[in-house]
């Protein structure tokens, strides 16, 4: 693990927000994720921006449509150079193989990573959508859809990376938020989990914003965070 495992959430209103928190940052310490609130006040042009100050980005979409619509949605993501990018598992095994046959013909293409169930929904929301699974078993399940749809690794919460490491491969990437280094504020987050902690239970990449992008100086919160990391092998 070293440091470039950590990707910074930039959740700006405003690309000069965004930018001007990227300018307080160090690429060679930490990559950098756009959602979908920068991205659509954005565009292509902050993805440009942060690649020209050095950052590889994480597009944060969760493409979730039809194949051919997904499928040319990643291809238009990839020729904007990102470094990794995301579906929703729950658009299906078709519409994920679709997205890794349109990567496949690039040369150099993004990390495909699939989104499982949404933290933010529990038990009761998935009965009500018609899924009679708790969010756990619903994760590994689309976990194991993910890996045999040639997902490069999932997006999931700390609480699941020790089942998802139990029946799927090392190489298959966690890419872990709800971070929070010791002391930090938890905010909205209900679930976190500590930079060792993670790391120790197998997450591939963690996802951290306010701890970082709120902290007076930046730089300084994401060496605390280098250094708790520093701590595991
Ligand atoms: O500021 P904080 O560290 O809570 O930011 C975490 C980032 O990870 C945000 O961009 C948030 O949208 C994202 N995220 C999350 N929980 C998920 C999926 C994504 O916190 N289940």
């Amino acid at each position: 693990m070293n440091e470039r495992n950590l990707i910074v959430a930039l959740d700006f209103p405003s690309v000069d927000g965004a930018i001007a928190m990227a300018d307080r940052l160090d690429p060679s310490r930490c990559r950098v994720k756009v959602g979908k609130e920068l991205f659509t006040r954005g565009g292509p042009a902050v993805v440009q921006a942060l690649g020209d100050r050095g950052f590889e980005v994480f597009l944060d979409l969760k493409f979730h449509d039809i194949p051919n619509t997904v499928a040319a949605a990643c291809r238009a993501a990839a020729d904007l150079g990102v470094w990794m990018m995301n579906v929703h598992a729950l658009g299906g095994r078709k519409m994920m193989v679709a997205a890794r046959n349109a990567l496949d013909q690039l040369h150099n293409p993004p990390l495909l990573i699939a989104v499982t169930v949404l933290t933010s929904l529990d038990a009761d929301d998935l009965d009500e959508v018609g899924i009679p699974l708790v969010p756990e078993q619903m994760v590994l399940r689309l976990a194991r859809l993910a890996h045999d749809s040639g997902m490069d690794g999932v997006v999931c919460s700390a609480r699941e990376l020790t089942p998802l490491r139990a029946t799927l491969p090392a190489e298959f990437l966690t890419v872990t938020p709800g971070i929070r280094p010791s002391g930090a504020a938890v905010a909205d987050q209900k679930r976190v989990m500590s930079p060792a902690d993670a790391i120790q239970a197998g997450a591939s990449y963690l996802v951290v914003g306010r701890p970082v992008t709120a902290a007076e100086q930046p730089l300084q919160a994401l060496a605390a965070i280098e250094a708790e990391m520093a701590g595991v092998s």
